[in-house]
């Protein structure tokens, strides 16, 4: 449909830069898109399509489930889901930006080219039996997919082959392309994937997160920039108990660094997040720990900010070991994140999706099973969630958080337009990175909410497809109110390298047991049958 058709006219720049700092302001890209009687009628054919591939879905998001790995370990997940965009027709470049389980998968040709990212790695310790309101691992000690990454990619792929199939028919023109987040519990990849230019020819990139919600927000998300790094220090070993002052331990620094930090603490400004565990402390007490290492991650409102901490602990660093007569070794940045910032035009076509799509149809054992996870959390058993927020500005986004987090896509969209399509496949009142966020995750919850989710990302990537002006909207945002001020620049020094050595002992000592347990579809209908878990498996009812 030719531009002269729409219905309204488009906003320009200095109206856009208003409705910056206008929470109340009318939603009228978003609202403009469903002008279009053939994009009517293709977003129509692509949510059939991908009810169609109901069963697609579900496999995906039980696999991935199954597979439980951790960030930088990701190997199983990404040859599955890299094997079926392939055989899909799209190109795949593996070992994106030196980290073997990234990869970028490209289908069509010429501009526009919209990305379509999701994280993959999960949570250590969370490895739980779907399905199941009650704590049952399947393999004791194990990690498992206790935030929902597992559910992402699965989506952004329903969404990419039934857009794709109608691009071929149309004959419309651009690249699709899809990727994953590597290691994003550690904030340890995105960054580099910039450094490294995957996004260099992307017009927009949209991302999806599982959440409990169906919801869009624009501007600064409420989340907090990062700098993660590891503080390693080297003493001298000696027997603790004969010669202990032939030694200097070198978790004596450690642990003064710690203890250093929490008297800093009382003098930064409220709004930092420093935490951390120690990673090395030695091997046994009789003898003197000849390395040891502490590892934190800092956080603040913005990078300038968060760099400042990071040169704080450095100093700290420093005095610990002169203090304890050890060495400071290395210094070593595993993550780092800017504060996300959300794409306002392509968030209100995105929310207009939302609205279209609706929420999915829960039936009474999804509810069951989400009630009885959340009284076993000791909160109110509201059950999943039926309704579906507005467009949240960045004052309601932050009115709506319930804390502070950080998320390192927001090095992405200040590179490319992006937004974050957070969907609705999971359970409200579950604590985040623990197992009772792995419940709901290989079940109806997850699948429904990723087919939902992936309708909205299918429709909002034929939005960016068929209507140039919301590209060139969403460009002129991007250059003229958020980055008019703002100049992103990486967190990362330019001799820093991705962690890739992360959890590899820790995925070598329980992947043998989880292979295992890994998803068989050939022989199974779901992951739930292959466990027999008779879904819900609830323990108790209120009366
Ligand atoms: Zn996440």
């Amino acid at each position: 449909m030719p531009l002269s058709h729409r219905r309204m006219p488009r906003l320009r720049l200095p109206s856009i830069r208003l409705l910056a700092v206008c929470a109340l302001a009318p939603a009228l890209v978003g609202a403009q898109s469903t002008s279009d009687p053939r994009l009517e009628r293709l977003k129509s054919e692509t949510a059939r399509a991908i009810d169609a591939r109901a069963k697609l879905a579900q496999q995906m998001v039980d696999q991935v489930f199954s597979f439980g790995e951790l960030g930088m370990q990701e190997v199983e997940t990404s040859k599955y889901l890299a094997a079926i965009l392939e055989r899909n027709g799209f190109t795949i470049v593996r070992g994106v930006a030196g980290i073997p389980t990234a990869w970028t998968a490209r289908w069509g040709s010429g501009k526009p080219v919209i990305a379509l990212g999701s994280d993959i790695d999960g949570i250590p310790q969370s490895n739980q039996r779907p399905g199941t309101a009650s704590r049952a691992w399947l393999v004791p000690g194990a990690p498992g997919h206790g935030e929902g990454h597992n559910s992402g990619v699965p989506l952004n792929i329903l969404a990419a082959l039934s857009v794709k199939e109608i691009m071929t028919r149309e004959k419309i023109p651009g690249t699709i392309m899809l990727w994953p987040g590597v290691a994003e519990e550690q904030l340890a990849s995105k960054a580099f994937f910039v450094r490294a230019g995957v996004f260099k020819d992307v017009d927009a990139n949209l991302f999806a997160h599982v959440d409990d919600e169906f919801r869009i927000s624009w501007g600064d998300e409420p989340a907090l920039a990062i700098i993660s790094a590891i503080f390693k220090f080297k003493g001298q070993s000696a027997h603790a108990a004969l010669a202990p002052w032939r030694g200097r331990s070198a978790l004596d620094a450690v642990m003064n660094m710690a203890n250093a930090w929490e008297f800093h603490r009382e003098h930064m400004e409220l709004t930092q997040r420093s935490h951390y565990v120690i990673t090395d402390g030695g091997d046994q007490p009789n003898v003197v720990p000849s390395t040891a290492a502490i590892w934190f991650y800092f956080r603040e409102r913005d990078p300038e900010r968060v760099t400042k901490v990071f040169d704080d602990a450095k100093q700290l660093a420093k005095a610990a070991a002169m203090a304890t007569f050890t060495t400071l070794d290395t210094v070593q940045v595993i993550g780092s994140a800017w504060r996300p910032h959300f794409n306002r035009p392509i968030a209100q076509a995105m929310h207009a999706n939302v609205t279209r799509v609706g929420m999915p149809a829960w039936d009474e054992k999804d509810q069951q099973m989400a009630r009885a996870v959340q009284r076993m959390m000791s909160r109110p058993d509201s059950g999943l969630r039926t309704g579906i927020p507005k467009l949240r500005s960045p004052e309601e986004a932050a009115a709506a958080s319930a804390g502070l987090g950080s998320d390192d896509i927001g090095d992405v969209t200040w590179t490319v337009p992006s937004v974050t399509l957070y969907y609705p496949a999971n359970i409200s009142g579950t604590p985040g990175h623990n197992w009772a966020n792995a419940i709901a995750m290989a079940t109806p919850i997850a699948h429904k909410g990723v087919i939902a989710g992936a309708k909205v990302q299918a429709m909002t990537l034929l939005d960016l497809l068929l209507q140039p002006q919301l590209l060139v909207e969403a460009k002129d945002y991007f250059a003229n109110v958020q980055t008019k001020s703002v100049k992103y620049y990486p967190l990362i020094a330019p001799s820093d390298q991705p962690a890739i050595w992360l959890n590899a002992e820790k995925m070598e000592k329980y992947r043998p047991a989880m292979r295992k347990l890994y998803y068989d579809p050939t022989r199974y209908d779901s992951y739930l049958q292959q466990l027999n878990v008779v879904y819900p498996a609830v323990q108790d009812a209120v009366p």
